[in-house]
């Protein structure tokens, strides 16, 4: 694995040649094989967990690594560009951690964030339902609250990791005529509850090793200690939480350009066709220039807002949704261009380019889907210009 570009300074380079050896090692020779039985990628999740690598941006105190974000997303877009599956998978564990690190309990923290860390845990987080996702306050998974436990009732879907969960981050609703203000986030330790089921693994476009279902809950009683925060903390945990997903989502979305841009490279110098003077291959040449020019600058894009969001005082959720629209759009535009200059080869999945296109487009709908950010970012831009 390689960039063509020098690492941004905020990223550490021995953290990022031990993401590289991991994937040269385990992650990238299973890629294929994870896609094309849509088998979930374990070998490569616990070699990154083995490599002390779980959850970077974590204290190392309760077993993260203390990264830099910048430094989560770098190794990030490595891992998105040899294999989606993992990728997903790894990102996950690191969408469940955050939001317990950020409003758990002692207790729930101590508990569980060092097995997710370690990967002797698997995470999820459980926020869309078929009816509500954009819309959050239009949830319905209802939490009801009698004497000292909380009775859940309802269903989720979309939820990944959501079948081989040890520990689940869900937000449910208290009290459903009180919208946004209603929803409240719990942790579910499954192995510990009654009244939970999860769907079969859908059939995806792509991403197919990573494990996507629907998650029943049937009067499953928790108790109220399970509860994260108090009743109506969920709506602003959730916010906080998004950051770091679409940062994963943007990572991704620089990962599968690269990945789709390295396998045409690789078919071009199999040809012989980047030292060529022919026409055709110089044609070649002058694509591969600008493509390269779209990834260094959605990369460096990445990491800049990645800075932000480790130095800033709030949170830059504008900034965020304009890279996570970016960077995933060019996940996409990027290996479909791949695709097409590989010409019928493109079609090939020993090629390499088409599960890269295949793994990019969800990232443009997950995590809020585009329409949704380019609302956040509109309000922003009028927020601003009122402000002048
Ligand atoms: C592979 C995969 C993994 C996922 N993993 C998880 C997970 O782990 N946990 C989890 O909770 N969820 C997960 N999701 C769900 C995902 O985050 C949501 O599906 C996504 O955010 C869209 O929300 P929605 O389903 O409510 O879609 P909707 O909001 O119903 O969107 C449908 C369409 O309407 C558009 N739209 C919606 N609102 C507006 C508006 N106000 N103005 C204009 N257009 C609008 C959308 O852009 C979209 O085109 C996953 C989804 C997939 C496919």
């Amino acid at each position: 694995m390689s960039t063509p570009q020098a690492l941004w300074a905020s990223v550490d380079a021995e953290v990022i040649a031990t993401v590289d050896r991991v994937i040269e090692r385990t992650i990238a020779p299973e890629a294929r094989l994870v896609d094309s039985v849509a088998e979930f990628p374990s070998a490569g999740l616990a070699g990154l967990c083995d490599a002390g690598l779980g959850i970077m941006q974590l204290p190392t105190s309760i077993g993260g690594t203390e990264t830099s974000t910048s430094t989560y997303a770098e190794a990030l877009s490595r891992i998105a560009a040899a294999c989606g599956s993992t990728s997903t998978v790894y990102m996950t564990q690191m969408h469940a951690a955050h939001p317990i690190h950020l409003q758990g309990s002692e207790e729930q923290i101590q508990t569980w964030v060092p097995r997710l860390c370690d990967g002797s845990a698997i995470g999820s987080i459980a926020l869309t339902e078929p009816e509500a996702g954009s819309d959050v306050g239009a949830m319905r998974t209802v939490a009801r609250r009698e004497g000292d436990h909380y009775v859940i009732n309802g269903e989720k879907t979309f939820i990944s990791n959501g079948d081989r969960a040890n520990v689940i981050v869900l937000f449910a609703t208290v009290d459903s005529s009180r919208g946004k203000d209603g929803v409240t986030a719990f942790l579910l330790d499954t192995e510990a509850v009654t009244g939970l089921e999860p769907g079969v693994p859908m059939h995806k476009l792509g991403q197919k090793g990573a494990s996507t279902v629907t998650l029943s809950f049937q009067d499953c009683r928790i108790p109220v200690g399970a509860r994260m925060g108090e009743e109506g903390e969920g709506y602003p945990l959730l916010l906080r939480s998004v950051v770091r997903s679409r940062i994963s989502a943007a990572a991704q979305g620089v990962g599968f350009a690269q990945g789709a841009f390295d396998a045409l490279v690789a078919w071009a110098m199999q040809r012989d066709l980047l030292s060529s003077k022919i026409a055709e291959a110089q044609d070649l040449q002058f694509a591969l220039a600008r493509l390269r020019g779209e990834i260094t600058a959605a990369r460096a894009m990445l990491m800049s807002v990645s800075d932000l969001v480790d130095n800033a005082e709030d949170e830059p959720v504008a900034e965020v949704s304009l890279l996570k629209m970016h960077c995933t759009t060019l996940g996409t535009t990027v290996a479909a261009r791949c695709v097409e200059l590989l010409g019928p080869d493109g079609d090939l999945v020993s090629a390499g380019a088409e599960r890269r296109l295949r793994d990019a487009k969800i990232t443009e709908i997950y995590d809020g889907t585009n329409q949704v950010q380019s609302m956040l970012v509109a309000r922003d831009i009028r927020l601003s210009a009122g402000a002048r």
